[in-house]
């Protein structure tokens, strides 16, 4: 049932790394503030492969500094996603989970202020911070198979596959560390990818990491592994696949488990629907924003996270810390003027 909430001066939709730097410094500046997260606190994080290894370093990762300390160099999707759940408890952080926004309207005129729709409620507030991520949609291949069972848009773990044909689909870090993981794992493990991503070797231009790449190689060597230079699939069958190579043949493979891991996109419809001008970059659609205040062309609708150009954590996290006190100042602004 809908119940109509109260007034609050700024209302942050995700509890994403953003959203929780964008709840951090709106307690400290004592805004009347309310995340909303469709999810779970760090959701993203708790959705990546059990037992993942991340590749920032503890201080583009924390929220306060020195305060995440991992058994080893970098912490574990475990070790980070109690960082960010302990965090949220002992700051005591206004995070409502498990409800998504749905809708926000801008109320009156162009002065800032909105009315924001959930799955649970309607809230006003002042100002709105969107730190949705770009995780909503995983790109697909839009081929013949692909919404069989089998096939997934996100890897977990690999014990349900050993001893199973399992191909992986992607060049980038998480296809190989995916692929990795069902090698070591004791699957019969295939990376098709393509050639310019195998053969990228630039960590500007998103290539596999090399202590992903190292044991990836060793894997080969030893036989566990095989990489596919592939130009597409052409078809996935319940019991097979069937790939184009690079080399333009096309092989079919016995195949029990698919995982298309090619990225994904934000979903955008809360930000699209309001009036928030959104534009290409390579292949992500972004919104438009103020590069210094992350504000939008929505008065008093702001943006920050994977889905702005500051694509990882440490700026998913600086970002808001910054913005935040500016928010407070011009709410401050309204208030005494
Ligand atoms: C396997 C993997 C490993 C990675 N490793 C690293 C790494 O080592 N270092 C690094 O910097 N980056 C890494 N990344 C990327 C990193 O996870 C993102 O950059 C980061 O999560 C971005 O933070 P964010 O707060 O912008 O978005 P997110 O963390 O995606 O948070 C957005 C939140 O918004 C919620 N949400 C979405 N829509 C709604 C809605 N309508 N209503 C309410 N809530 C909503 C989502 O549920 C989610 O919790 C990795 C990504 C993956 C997949």
């Amino acid at each position: 049932m809908t119940e109509k909430s109260r007034d609050l001066d700024l209302l942050i939709i995700g509890a994403g790394p953003a959203g929780l730097s964008a709840a951090d410094a709106a307690a400290r500046e004592k805004l009347n503030y309310l995340v909303i997260e469709k999810g779970l606190i760090a959701d993203t994080v708790y959705h990546y492969p059990v037992g993942l290894t991340v590749f920032s370093t503890t201080n583009e990762l924390e929220l306060r500094e020195g305060t995440l300390k991992p058994c080893r160099e970098k912490p574990t999707r475990e070790e980070l996603l109690n960082y960010y759940v302990r965090f949220a408890l002992e700051e005591n952080l206004h995070i409502n989970t498990e409800e998504a926004a749905t809708r926000i309207e801008r109320a009156g005129d162009n002065a800032g202020g909105f009315i924001v729709h959930t799955s649970r409620a309607e809230y006003a507030a002042a100002r709105v911070l969107v730190a949705t991520g770009a995780m909503a949609r995983p790109r697909r291949l839009d081929v013949p198979g692909e919404d069989l069972p089998k096939v997934h848009h996100r890897f977990v773990e690999a014990f349900p596959y050993v001893r199973k044909d399992a191909l992986i689909v992607g060049g980038g870090n998480s296809a190989a560390e995916a692929a990795l993981f069902l090698s070591e794992g004791g699957a019969r493990t295939t990376l098709a990818i393509w050639r310019s991503d195998w053969e990228n070797r630039d960590p500007k231009q998103g290539c596999i990491k090399h202590w992903v790449r190292e044991p990836l190689e060793r894997e080969m060597a030893a036989g566990h592994l095989r990489v596919l230079l592939f130009s597409e699939v052409e078809e996935i069958g319940a019991d097979f696949v069937k790939i184009k190579t690079d080399a333009g043949a096309s092989e079919t493979l016995p195949n029990h488990v698919v995982f298309v891991l090619i990225g994904s996109d934000a979903d955008l419809t809360l930000l699209r629907d309001v009036g928030v001008r959104v534009t290409r970059d390579g292949l992500a659609d972004v919104p438009t924003y103020d590069p210094a205040t992350y504000e939008t062309n929505i008065r008093g609708l702001y943006v920050a996270g994977h889905f702005t150009h500051s694509r990882h954590i440490k700026e998913a996290i600086a970002v808001p810390r910054r913005i935040v006190p500016a928010i407070a100042q011009s709410l401050k602004a309204v208030q005494s003027a």
